[in-house]
């Protein structure tokens, strides 16, 4: 069976740096991915704060905040921000543990996508670790809504993802997309969406301390119904793609890759967080399965949300 591509582990081949800004700090952050051992998962290490090293473990269970970002870690000892772009880059990619050293409180944010973090997997290169990878399997539908709207996790033969949004805006309006999750997918379709923002809402953001680091560099701007970036967009609904993005990277702090189809109208960050803690808290809705040990076959397909047996990088 190679649906679900391949069924060991994977970690990096090496070590990769990327440097860039915090979007809501604006402090300049380094970051550096190491490869990992299986079973560890994706864990996040502080290493600037005085006298010692922080250890996250970029798991559901410790997210502290999601209001306009993902942020994981006790807000008492250190917390790291802005995970989801990263998040997303290696979930899409099948990359199932590495170790984040990271000197600063946020993620950078690159140009506002998962780009910057897919070349830097890419330039080291994936491997498979001997460890059978697992994964959690919806065995049952999970639904959370609030006033706005809804977010579901429903079994489902693959790992699909189904997001609508639906804007005031007449320049976003309602958008929606379908998307099977593989690395050929995640890079084509989804990895280059830029997140994106309206100017009012900018205007008071900032003075809160928040988006200090917003630029257009890193982010789509929007006023009064018009794109402000010079180069317009890089699909006609990056917005759509951009929440995607968003989702995958959220629903990768499951830990271990889903099999199942999550769809969501209107979510964002903290629906996508309530739908998958809802899941995983509920020991009847889900089980972990093991993949099963590949056939050799030369010709065997890409699956969802996993890596090729060959890791040669791809290009946009
Ligand atoms: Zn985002």
């Amino acid at each position: 069976m190679v649906k679900y591509g391949v069924s060991t582990q994977t970690t990096i081949a090496d070590s990769v740096r990327l440097v860039g800004i915090g979007v809501h700090s604006g402090d300049r952050v380094a970051v550096t991915l190491h490869p990992s051992d299986a079973n560890t998962g994706i864990v996040f290490l502080r290493t600037e704060l005085p006298g010692r090293d922080v250890e996250i473990a970029a798991n559901w269970k410790s997210v502290s905040a999601t209001d306009l970002c993902t942020v994981v870690g006790d807000p008492s000892r250190a917390t790291i921000a802005t995970i989801e772009h990263l998040m997303a880059a290696l979930r899409g990619l099948g990359v199932d543990n590495v170790l984040i050293e990271i000197d600063g409180a946020e993620v950078p944010v690159m140009d506002g996508s998962s780009r910057a973090f897919v070349e830097a997997i890419d330039q080291v290169g994936i491997v498979e670790l001997s460890a059978r990878r697992r994964m959690i399997k919806v065995l049952k539908p999970i639904r959370i809504e609030n006033a706005h709207g809804w977010a579901e996790l429903r079994p489902f033969d693959g790992s699909r993802f189904d997001v609508t949004i639906d804007f005031a805006s007449p320049l976003i309006a309602r958008q929606s997309m379908t998307l099977d999750l593989t690395p050929k997918s995640f890079r084509t379709e989804i990895a280059g969406a830029r997140t994106f923002g309206f100017v009012k809402d900018l205007e008071k953001l900032l003075p809160m301390g928040l988006c200090r680091g917003s630029s257009l560099e890193n982010s789509v701007a929007i006023r009064d119904d018009r794109v402000l970036n010079p180069e317009g967009l890089r699909f006609a609904n990056e917005f759509v793609r951009h929440k995607m993005l968003d989702a995958i990277g959220d629903l990768a702090l499951s830990g271990n890759p889903i099999m199942g189809l999550y769809r969501s109208y209107k979510g964002g960050h903290k629906m996508n967080f309530e739908a998958l803690k809802a899941l995983l808290s509920d020991r009847s809705a889900w089980t972990m399965v093991e993949m099963p040990v590949r056939r050799e076959s030369p010709a065997a397909e890409i699956g969802a949300g996993m890596a090729a047996p060959v890791y040669g990088p791809e290009t946009y």
